[in-house]
């Protein structure tokens, strides 16, 4: 998401007659039929229940959730920083597609493989990976990366974790138009083709887990993943798809999609990469996120971020817990509603990770 739409919905002359207010009527008719029943109150039942809906999900998603794919990656160079040292590399993506990544891992190294934490972008001016990688290309890039918090995975470098930060279908070396035209014309080709970019990504993104899982300097057994905004919404998929991931913190990407449409205004600041084709018949985002448990999930959300209402996130937020409180793990989610806007909340994600990638001897070094 990248922009916030302003202003009041226009008044309709006739009951009905405004688009918005037939669409929302087809929503509220529109039942999901495996949204998280509220009866399930086992581990064994929620386990089935996500098997069937992750099931469910690939026809929305366009592709089929991969288990691990080999991957090819080089390493093409290596930049000294303080505290780590950035690869810059390529691997194998999904349909043959290449993925440019920055690498980032301690220096010195540590005497023991490290957690490692896949650092996923949002929008940005299209700009990928230089904005968690902390790489801008002028100053005004590096005033948004300051006040969004955005070099996340510059700052879990310093504090011991190897951390990977790929350039996103249509983003950094994988956009060289960096123009909205070319987001644009991305997602409908996608969509022509039955696919879905939310798919497409997790893909790449599972690819991304795999590299990371095979560095020596990497602990394959203490993987996480964590994004801000369309990198919160990767982050959401990856860790509802892919178990590799033992911990997640989404940020800024979530919300009960069921709700906004019926609040609509803020709809009109989301893109193509929102697009999920006949989700809502199915289920909604927290449903999405019910697939992450029992594993850690940390929700970030501002409460002055235009892009969702707090009402719609702590609506949603509700069957998440259910559905922790079932699989018996009801510390492992949390809702981090923060006084700001579209940011990423550094401290909250940091004490998330050392919690649950057993990192405590890290975090007293950083
Ligand atoms: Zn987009």
């Amino acid at each position: 998401m990248n922009n916030t739409a302003t202003g009041a919905l226009p008044a309709s002359s006739a009951p009905g007659l405004a688009t918005h207010e037939l669409l929302q009527r087809l929503v509220e008719a529109t039942p999901a039929r495996l949204s998280l029943p509220e009866s399930i109150n086992d581990p064994a039942t929620l386990r089935d229940w996500q098997a069937e809906l992750r099931a469910a999900l690939e026809p929305v998603l366009g592709v089929t959730p991969e288990s691990v794919q080999p991957v090819a990656a080089e390493i093409s160079d290596t930049v000294p920083c303080a505290g780590y040292v950035r690869h810059h590399l390529c691997y194998t993506g999904a349909f043959g597609g290449t993925v440019s990544a920055y690498l980032l891992a301690p220096d010195p190294p540590a005497a023991t493989p490290s957690p490692g934490l896949l650092c996923l972008h949002g929008h940005g001016d299209n700009l990928g990976k230089a904005l968690v990688a902390g790489v801008p290309p002028n100053d005004t890039v590096a005033a948004y990366i300051a006040s969004h918090n955005y070099d996340f995975a510059v700052r879990f470098a310093q504090r011991g974790y190897v951390t990977l930060a790929p350039d996103a279908l249509g983003f950094g070396e994988r956009a060289p138009d960096k123009s909205g035209g070319y987001h644009n014309a991305m997602g409908r080709v996608t969509e022509y083709l039955g696919l879905s970019l939310t798919g497409l990504r997790l893909l790449d993104d599972s690819r991304g887990l795999t590299v990371l899982a095979s560095r020596p300097e990497v602990d394959p057994t203490r993987l996480g993943v964590v994004g801000l905004s369309e990198g919160g919404k990767r982050t959401l998929f990856l860790a509802a798809f892919d178990e590799r991931v033992r911990a997640a913190v989404v940020s800024g990407y979530f919300t009960s999609l069921r709700r906004e449409v019926q609040t609509w205004r803020r709809l009109h600041g989301w893109d193509l990469c929102n697009h999920l084709f006949g989700l809502l018949p199915v289920c909604d985002l927290p449903d999405v996120a019910a697939l992450v448990a029992p594993r850690p999930l940390l929700i970030q959300n501002g409460r002055r971020d235009g892009l969702y209402g707090i009402a719609e996130v702590e609506a949603g937020f509700g069957t998440v817990r259910g559905a922790y409180a079932a699989a018996g793990a009801p510390d492992a989610c949390a809702l981090d509603l923060f006084d700001g806007e579209h940011v990423f909340m550094v401290l909250a994600a940091e004490r998330w990770f050392e919690r649950f990638l057993d990192v405590a001897a890290i975090s007293q070094t950083g």
